[in-house]
């Protein structure tokens, strides 16, 4: 029996193979006139929340070509050959640093002509106890303090790439800017409706930690004690944090849309609690979605996290 999942599994597939296509033929078509000089000029952006930003300063001035796709796990990521094609190719590279694409160096060894400009540039990291040591926390872009800062750096790396559209990404930066405020203002009133003593948060891995310093929320602690995804707890962190949900009466886990939620949703079976398996730490939302850009993941987020501890 073919049932409506599959017949609409199947529709997609076709869908997507016509896509594929006729990117096939204008590649085809376009790689005639590439020495003409016509078309837009285009920008690589290493994490998804850069191309985002760079996508809100460029607007439709230029191609913006981010490297890891929404809903990848930015830890695990490994460039394709395509990307490793369109790291060689570009002229303007801009990356996160702050541990988070450190393959892009390899990478850039191999070759290639980009200048690369590393747009956290100026944000301070905070740091995180990792076991004895303390780490550099990379998840900045939760903090739109932060995303402003970030803004500010790829709207200069575009003026320079670009001088001719200098005022047009400067004027988009400052809009955008101003939407950051607005966002921050909103989020902070979605949490506040959060009574002050449940606004505790235990995530899947470490990646919350300047939305809680930004917004009043405490991180009481992560499944994955680790500012990355590939570590492994061992039974002592696992046992040890249910003790904490239990003793702090926290309302719910908080896994993310990039990584596997098993061992959060094993954890909030255990201690009865909800779990929300659908927060963005790493990623944002499938273009074209509400929490496709950085404001709009940050406002999902918030009410989600509002949504479970109310
Ligand atoms: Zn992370």
């Amino acid at each position: 029996m073919i049932t409506r999942e599959g017949s609409m599994r199947a529709l997609l597939a076709v869908i997507a193979g016509l896509a594929a296509l006729a990117v096939l033929l204008l590649a085809a078509c376009s790689s005639d006139d590439a020495s003409s000089g016509a078309g837009t000029k285009s920008v690589v952006a290493t994490t998804v929340q850069i191309a985002a930003l760079t996508r809100e300063v460029a607007r439709e001035k230029l191609e913006v070509h981010g490297l890891i796709p929404p809903g990848a796990d930015a830890h695990e990521f490994e460039p394709t050959a395509s990307d490793l094609k369109a790291i060689e190719d570009a002229e303007l590279i801009l990356r996160h640093g702050i541990g988070l694409d450190d393959w892009l160096d390899d990478t850039l060894k191999a070759g290639g002509r980009a200048k690369v400009v590393t747009v956290t540039e100026g944000i301070t990291p905070r740091q995180l106890d990792e076991g004895e040591e303390q780490v550099d926390d990379p998840h900045v872009w939760h903090d739109p303090a932060n995303d402003k800062i970030m803004v500010d750096n790829i709207a200069s790396a575009l003026d320079n790439f670009d001088p001719a559209g200098k005022t047009t990404y400067d004027a988009n930066a400052k809009a955008y800017k101003a939407k950051l405020d607005e966002t921050r203002d909103t989020v902070q009133a979605i949490i506040s409706e959060i009574p002050p003593e449940n606004r505790k948060l235990v995530t899947n891995h470490d990646a919350l930690s300047y939305f809680a310093t930004a917004f009043g929320l405490q991180v009481v602690g992560a499944v994955i004690p680790s500012i990355s995804t590939n570590a492994e707890p061992s039974a002592k962190d696992t046992a040890d944090l249910l003790e904490t949900i239990n003793r702090e009466h926290v309302k719910a886990i908080f896994a993310e849309s990039s990584v596997n939620p098993r061992l959060a949703t094993t954890l909030a079976r255990d201690a009865g609690i909800t779990i929300v398996d659908d927060l963005y730490g790493d990623s944002l939302g499938e273009p074209g979605s509400d929490a496709a850009t950085v404001d709009g993941m940050l406002l999902a987020n918030a009410r989600k996290i509002a949504d479970a501890l109310k």
